[in-house]
């Protein structure tokens, strides 16, 4: 019963990813345009979209736009990003956790170095559901439309979607946002859209685990203590649950005396919810952004774990040089940081800047992470690799 609920909600956070002047911006105004004429959403111009206000999100930086839109089916939260360098700190910071990402390429230049590398940190943050725009079709002939499927289908497939059937629609974003009616005009959008229905499925949270929340913020109520608070990333948390507050090295055993939703109390909320959680004998100098709300005895500390890591080239903006074991930086994962030092296969000497492999992470302090948790590796505050953790070693 719980579990239909979330999908009546049926809300699904979305967003452009691409090259840069492919048309990502173009394409998120006319999705609003096309809308807008329809009576579903408010048009949302160009000049809105790309004058992105600056949030700060996990300790960085990020310029995106974040604009909201109904189709008759579901509400979508669409994220688009004014720069490169923005998308790679919004995904990889997860801050915006796509659902599903609309991945956008002009058909006159075909698939080009950032459309690769949007797609590996797509596939690295676990975003399930691609579908391709071929956006500037009112530029090229039909030939040059079908070649640049043929690539992309390739393209996805080297990076682990199945290029079969990842949905593909043609179109101009430019055409549509000027209400032009022919094919690649608006009638695109909607069959964009339309697509966008069906191809995405409902999210549906996990209830079944034990509850688990990442902390993003806390602070002090007087007279009552400590709230923390999150998005609860799965299971159901009730009060008077006893529960573990772990991380940095810390595990704290607590209770959560009263759970709120929007500033009301509730007796219970699920994965999915945004709570804020009072927790009995809780100082709030013991509470750290990034440590986890969980289930008591759910998890444990460890300090070491093993992953898969890719090295960004230098021309994504990766190093220059070879890494070798012991190579010792900072790594960002969810709402935090840590010094962390990586070791290499000992079958290996080296890796190179575009290199992938299993690797060995050793992190300052015992902190909880989990299966297919996306981290990066940045280097003087520039990302140089990033990773999923694939096991949890004692
Ligand atoms: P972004 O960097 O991916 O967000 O790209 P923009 O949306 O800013 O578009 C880059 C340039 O391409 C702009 O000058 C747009 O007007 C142009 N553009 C976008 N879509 C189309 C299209 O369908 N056809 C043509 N001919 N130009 C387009
Ligand atoms: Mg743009």
């Amino acid at each position: 019963k719980t579990q239909s609920a979330f999908v009546e909600k049926k809300h699904c956070n979305i967003g452009t990813i691409g090259h840069v002047d492919h048309g990502k911006t173009t394409l998120t105004a006319a999705i609003t345009k096309v809308l807008a004429n329809d009576g579903l959403a408010k048009f949302v111009s160009y000049d809105e979209i790309d004058r992105a206000p600056e949030e700060r999100s996990r300790g960085i930086t990020i310029n995106a736009a974040h604009v909201g839109y109904s189709t008759k089916v579901r509400h979508y939260a669409h994220t688009d990003c004014p720069g490169h360098a923005d998308y790679i700190r919004n995904m990889i910071s997860g801050a915006s956790q796509m659902d599903a990402a609309i991945l956008v390429v002009a058909a006159n230049d075909g698939p080009m170095p950032q459309t690769r590398e949007h797609l590996l940190l797509a596939k690295q943050v676990g975003i399930k559901y691609i579908l391709v725009y071929i956006n500037k079709a009112d530029i090229v002939d039909n030939e040059l439309l079908e070649l640049v499927e043929i690539e992309m289908r390739e393209l996805l497939s080297d990076f682990g979607y199945d290029g079969n059937t990842v949905p593909m629609i043609c179109g101009s974003a430019l055409k549509a946002l000027n209400g032009d009616e022919s094919e690649f005009g608006a009638p695109s959008i909607r069959k964009l859209l339309e697509t966008m229905d069906d191809y995405v499925p409902p999210i549906v949270r996990d209830l079944q685990s034990p509850f688990l929340m990442p902390i993003d913020n806390a602070f002090t109520v007087p007279g009552r203590g400590t709230v923390v608070v999150g998005t609860i990333k799965r299971g159901v948390m009730k009060r008077n649950d006893e529960a573990d507050l772990i991380g940095f090295g810390h595990n704290i055993k607590t209770t959560l005396s009263d759970i709120q939703i929007f500033k009301k109390s509730v007796t219970e909320a699920l994965a999915g919810d945004n709570v804020g959680v009072l927790l009995r004998g809780m100082k709030i100098k013991s509470v750290e952004t990034g440590m986890l709300l969980c289930a008591a005895k759910s998890f444990k500390l460890s300090n070491h774990y093993k992953a898969k890591i890719y090295f960004l080239t230098r021309n994504e903006g990766g190093r220059k040089k070879p890494i070798f074991s012991k190579y010792s930086q900072q790594m960002f994962s969810g709402t935090w940081n840590i010094a962390c030092r990586i070791d290499l296969d000992p079958s290996l000497h080296m890796m190179m800047p575009g290199d992938h492999g299993e690797v060995y992470l050793t992190l300052l302090e015992g902190m909880v992470m989990t299966q297919g948790q996306p981290f990066t590796i940045r280097e003087n505050n520039v990302t140089v690799a990033t990773g999923i953790i694939t096991d949890t070693l004692p």
